[in-house]
């Protein structure tokens, strides 16, 4: 994947009885290509905010962010989403759920069987690949939104609080399932999340902010290998 810059961001969000509110105060963080960065903070902090603005869903009221030296405007394939609330399709099956992103770019149908079923396994969803999102449990949807936005090659994988919803056992099995397909695919991801302790085990760098107005308070490398 390529390498995301965020450069002086501000964001401020403008209500209808005129009072702003700023949500992200002069942020700038470098994610090198393929490296598994983390933001941390407290509710209301302006990390979902700092997403969507990466995401292409909002624009930073100042300053820039460049994928690969571009700047991001608007939304794009070119960023793959996982969200809390799984957000599938619930009319469709788990593959036609993968798959969805590939036949909308019209990738031929035998390259889009092949492609769908490597995420399939890789995620361990090959044995559900005929269910339909309302017939799993919270970690197996999030597999299937895992699978969906890497089938779709992303420069870059956007998570925001995607184990958030979980039980404890089940978060810390998507986490392992995570950090298996990561290394297995190469991608650059930015990870948001409250939790000290999922920051510290996922994040190659992780990004602590401070509560509202989100500022950057440290930027820790973390020198430990992965087990
Ligand atoms: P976090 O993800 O860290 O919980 P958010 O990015 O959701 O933080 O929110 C950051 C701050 O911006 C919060 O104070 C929140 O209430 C405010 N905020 C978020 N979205 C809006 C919006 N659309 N309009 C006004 N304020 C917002
Ligand atoms: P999270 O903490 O997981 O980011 P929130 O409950 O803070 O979730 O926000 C949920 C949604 O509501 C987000 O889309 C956010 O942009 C929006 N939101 C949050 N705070 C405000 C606000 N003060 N005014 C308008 N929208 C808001």
């Amino acid at each position: 994947g390529p390498h995301l810059s965020i450069k002086d961001v501000r964001l401020e969000y403008k209500a209808r009885t005129g009072k702003s509110v700023l949500a992200i105060d002069r942020i700038s963080i470098e994610v090198p290509d393929n490296e598994f960065a983390v933001i941390v903070g407290p509710s209301g902090c302006g990390k979902s905010s700092l997403l969507y603005l990466v995401a292409g869903l909002a624009e930073p009221t100042e300053g820039h962010i460049l994928l690969d030296g571009t700047e991001v405007n608007g939304p794009g394939a070119d960023r793959g989403m996982v969200f809390q609330s799984y957000t599938l399709f619930p009319w469709l099956t788990v593959r036609e759920n993968v798959e969805f992103g590939l036949k909308r770019r019209k990738v031929p149908a035998e390259e889009r069987e092949r492609i769908v079923s490597q995420y399939l396994n890789d995620t361990g969803l090959a044995a559900f690949h005929d269910a339909y999102p309302k017939q799993l449990s919270g970690g197996m949807m999030q597999r299937v939104a895992i699978a969906r936005a890497l089938a779709n090659d992303p420069r870059i994988l956007l998570m925001d609080e995607p184990f958030g919803a979980l039980d404890s056992q089940t978060r810390t099995s998507m986490q392992k399932l995570l950090l298996k397909v990561w290394e297995q695919h190469q991608k650059t991801v930015l990870f948001v999340t409250h939790d000290i302790d999922e920051a510290i085990l996922l994040g190659d760098r992780i990004y602590v902010m401070t509560a509202r107005p989100g500022r950057l308070k440290e930027e820790i490398v973390v020198p430990i290998p992965r087990p």
